[in-house]
């Protein structure tokens, strides 16, 4: 299962990517974490990347685009994997389906988690991290605990909370539009490849995890793509022919969703 992940800072996609990973069995593809590490690591993607830092330059989307290559080639992500982070603009995201189908590993599906700004802003505003061991709190959602298991591992008193300087409700106020403006054509992008689901990610923390596992549930698709007598069917294998199962299975239900092929249902994957 080759996915991507789209939300808004505050809407719980880092969370709900690593929770997905863990119970899909393939890897949570960061492109922080991929940055950070290549860094560490002295790569000659690092390396560039870190003088573009340093010096104050956003790091190049082919630097980014070669460590996703690199990531790719490990063998854990042989089966799939969840992006988390990129693209942001759509030019990433034509660089990355390049990418990706150079590879023959096309994305499976892309998955929204939609949040109410208000909300947004509310958790963002709600964040905090001790000063001293780093940890990160919300107090909404995952409030620093009290009594005997407050105390801070590095300093043995009670963690010592702060708030990043652009977590205030006027910065992410503009954070989220920013966001917004970028993103939009992204969503249309991948909503006209028939890749697009999207899910209501406000609420129980769990329920939010099982509404992305049904909008990622291949059941309504692998269904239509086995209904032997359906006229399209042929019409598909031919597409098909000469691609991988998958990829079959995949542009059947890119076909199904477009107005040519109008179907009864679409059922889950929908919502
Ligand atoms: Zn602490």
């Amino acid at each position: 299962m080759r996915i991507v992940l789209l939300g808004a800072p505050g809407s719980g996609k880092g969370t709900q990517a690593q929770r997905l990973a863990e119970r899909a069995g393939i890897p949570q593809i960061s492109t922080g974490d991929l940055l950070r590490a290549a860094v560490a690591r002295g790569t000659g993607l690092g390396l560039a990347a870190k003088a573009a830092m340093e010096g104050g330059r956003l790091v190049e989307d082919s630097l980014v685009l070669g460590m996703i290559r690199e990531r790719l080639g490990e063998s854990d992500a042989r089966s799939g994997f969840i992006l988390d982070g990129f693209p942001r603009n759509l030019a990433q995201a034509h660089a990355l389906e390049r990418l990706l189908a150079e590879l023959k590993q096309p994305l499976d599906a892309v998955v929204q988690l939609e949040v109410d700004p208000a909300e947004l802003v509310r958790r963002i505003s709600g964040r905090r991290s001790c000063a001293d061991c780093g940890r990160v709190f919300n107090l909404l959602t995952s409030p620093p605990p009290t009594g005997a298991a407050a105390v801070c591992p590095k300093t043995g008193a009670p963690h010592r909370l702060v708030q990043r300087p652009d977590d205030n409700e006027a910065t992410v106020a503009e954070r989220l539009r920013v966001y917004d403006e970028k993103t939009r054509p992204l969503i249309d992008f991948y909503r006209s490849r028939g890749l697009l689901r999207v899910i209501d990610a406000q609420g129980d923390l769990d329920e939010v995890t099982r509404r992305l596992v049904r909008a990622l549930a291949p059941s309504a698709g692998a269904a239509r793509a086995r209904r032997p007598r359906a006229a399209t069917a042929a019409a598909r294998r031919k597409v098909a022919d000469g691609r991988t199962r998958k990829r079959s299975a995949k542009s059947a239900r890119a076909g199904t969703r477009s107005k040519k092929t109008p179907r009864r249902q679409a059922p889950r994957a929908k919502k």
